[in-house]
């Protein structure tokens, strides 16, 4: 029995690890209104070195919440973006792991083993003619020769890191998903489809595969870009994924996994649409905003919870260039338009939480200010007990914050109501 991951499945990231169980009960709420997503948490070697955490506390995390509140549904736990060199330390903990190949991406292969590979995975007549699409695609030894220069070094990369990965847990015994979101330019559906039949060569059993969509996907704010284009790529892409899971021996429960980086507000109405239209299903994954709720709990609270945020907020402001540093490709901040410490020191919590929480059609809502405070939670992890503590003490005004978001604002877009 291989472990299979469901149709639908949302990537939930907690990097103090405090809020599992809030999180849990969006999935529930969900589950009572009859549309089961399965939740998986995840963290990166990236989140795991700032916050100085091990990827044991994940699985602890899940396990807790899960049996803490009796979710019956499965849950899985993401070893998110890890290569052959950070993979060691996830390997007894995670059963999922994202596969990430982006930096293989264009690397160099020999001439001989391109044009093998486009000999080898052409179409015959020069076409490929996918169930639901309209048009063929020109899938000739031309573009395979293309697709293969570009992208065969990142194919045979996820084939040594799944092996890797198989030799310890056994093929069937972990979910594999592969990732391709960090790069430059964005993957066509016709690329997706050779980087497919790549990876059904090299024995990957790859469940979800994340390509780069066009449009921007910065970190905690909404997207940049196209809607309509979005949801024309999301279809294409899908319908390739499904294709080639019943015509490449790939795993049937093979989707797409879309980084969203969070908050794609206004891409969730157009994933759901072609969920709805195609009947496939998908693999959303969301970066640590569940961090931001904590802070909004915290302002909400008042006192010494708001005093906390006031202490972030001064942190962030002169460690602004070192905090983004990590995340230079996935934010872009205003810099000028960023509140000054004095002009906070004069708001109250809710104030503070207005400008903080992701409500667009807020006035004093300030996505300069989320996107700094998102990639400041290297202070938080700093501050260590004192704000582990807060978190504690404050739980009757972060747990609300932390499920509401989760339910209304991600899953409940997303997947309610969904056959
Ligand atoms: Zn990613």
């Amino acid at each position: 029995m291989s472990m299979e991951l469901p149709r639908f499945s949302f990537g939930i990231g907690d990097r103090f690890g405090h809020e599992g169980e809030a999180q849990l009960a969006a999935f529930e709420a969900l589950a009572d209104e009859g549309v089961v997503v399965t939740p998986v948490w995840n963290k990166s070697n990236r989140e795991h070195r700032i916050c100085g955490t091990r990827p044991e506390s994940v699985r602890a995390e899940a396990e807790a919440a899960v049996q803490a509140r009796g979710w019956r549904h499965g849950c899985f736990v993401d070893a998110d973006h890890v290569g052959l060199a950070t993979l060691e330390p996830f390997l007894a903990s995670s059963d999922f792991f994202t596969i990430d190949v982006a930096d293989a991406m264009g690397q160099p292969v020999a001439e001989a083993e391109a044009e093998a590979f486009a000999m080898r995975h052409a179409e015959r007549d020069g076409w490929l003619r996918v169930p639901g699409l309209v048009d063929p695609l020109a899938a000739d030894r031309e573009v395979a020769l293309r697709v293969a220069r570009k992208s065969l070094a990142a194919v045979r990369e996820a084939g040594r890191i799944f092996r890797r990965i198989a030799e310890h847990k056994g093929e069937g015994g972990f979910v594999a998903e592969v990732s391709m979101d960090e790069t430059d330019a964005p993957q066509t559906p016709i690329e997706l489809w050779f980087i497919l039949r790549g990876l059904a060569e090299e024995g990957v059993r790859v469940q979800t595969i994340a390509p780069r969509f066009s449009g921007a996907f910065h970190k905690g704010v909404d997207y940049v870009g196209d809607p309509a284009r979005f949801e024309a790529e999301f279809e294409a892409d899908t319908r390739i994924a499904r294709h080639a899971a019943s015509s490449l021996g790939l795993p049937r429960s093979l989707k797409l996994s879309v980084h969203s980086g969070s908050d794609k507000f206004a891409l969730y109405p157009r994933i759901r649409s072609v969920l709805a239209r195609t009947g496939a299903g998908v693999h959303v994954k969301t970066a640590g905003t569940t961090w931001l709720e904590e802070l909004i709990g915290l302002a909400e609270a008042g006192g010494d919870g708001l005093e906390l945020c006031m202490e972030f907020w001064r942190g962030a402001l002169a460690r602004i260039d070192e905090l983004c540093a990590p995340y230079a490709n996935v934010v872009a901040i205003d810099r000028g338009g960023l509140p000054s410490v004095e002009e906070l020191a004069r708001w109250d919590g809710e104030r503070f939480a207005r400008a903080l929480r992701h409500e667009p059609r807020c006035l004093e809502y300030d996505r300069d200010l989320r996107q700094l405070l998102h990639v400041s939670f290297k202070l938080a992890a700093e501050a260590g007990p004192r704000f582990t503590a807060a978190l504690v003490r404050h739980r009757a005004t972060i747990a609300p914050n932390v499920t509401h978001n989760l339910l209304v604002r991600h899953l409940r877009p997303l997947f309610a109501g969904l056959r």
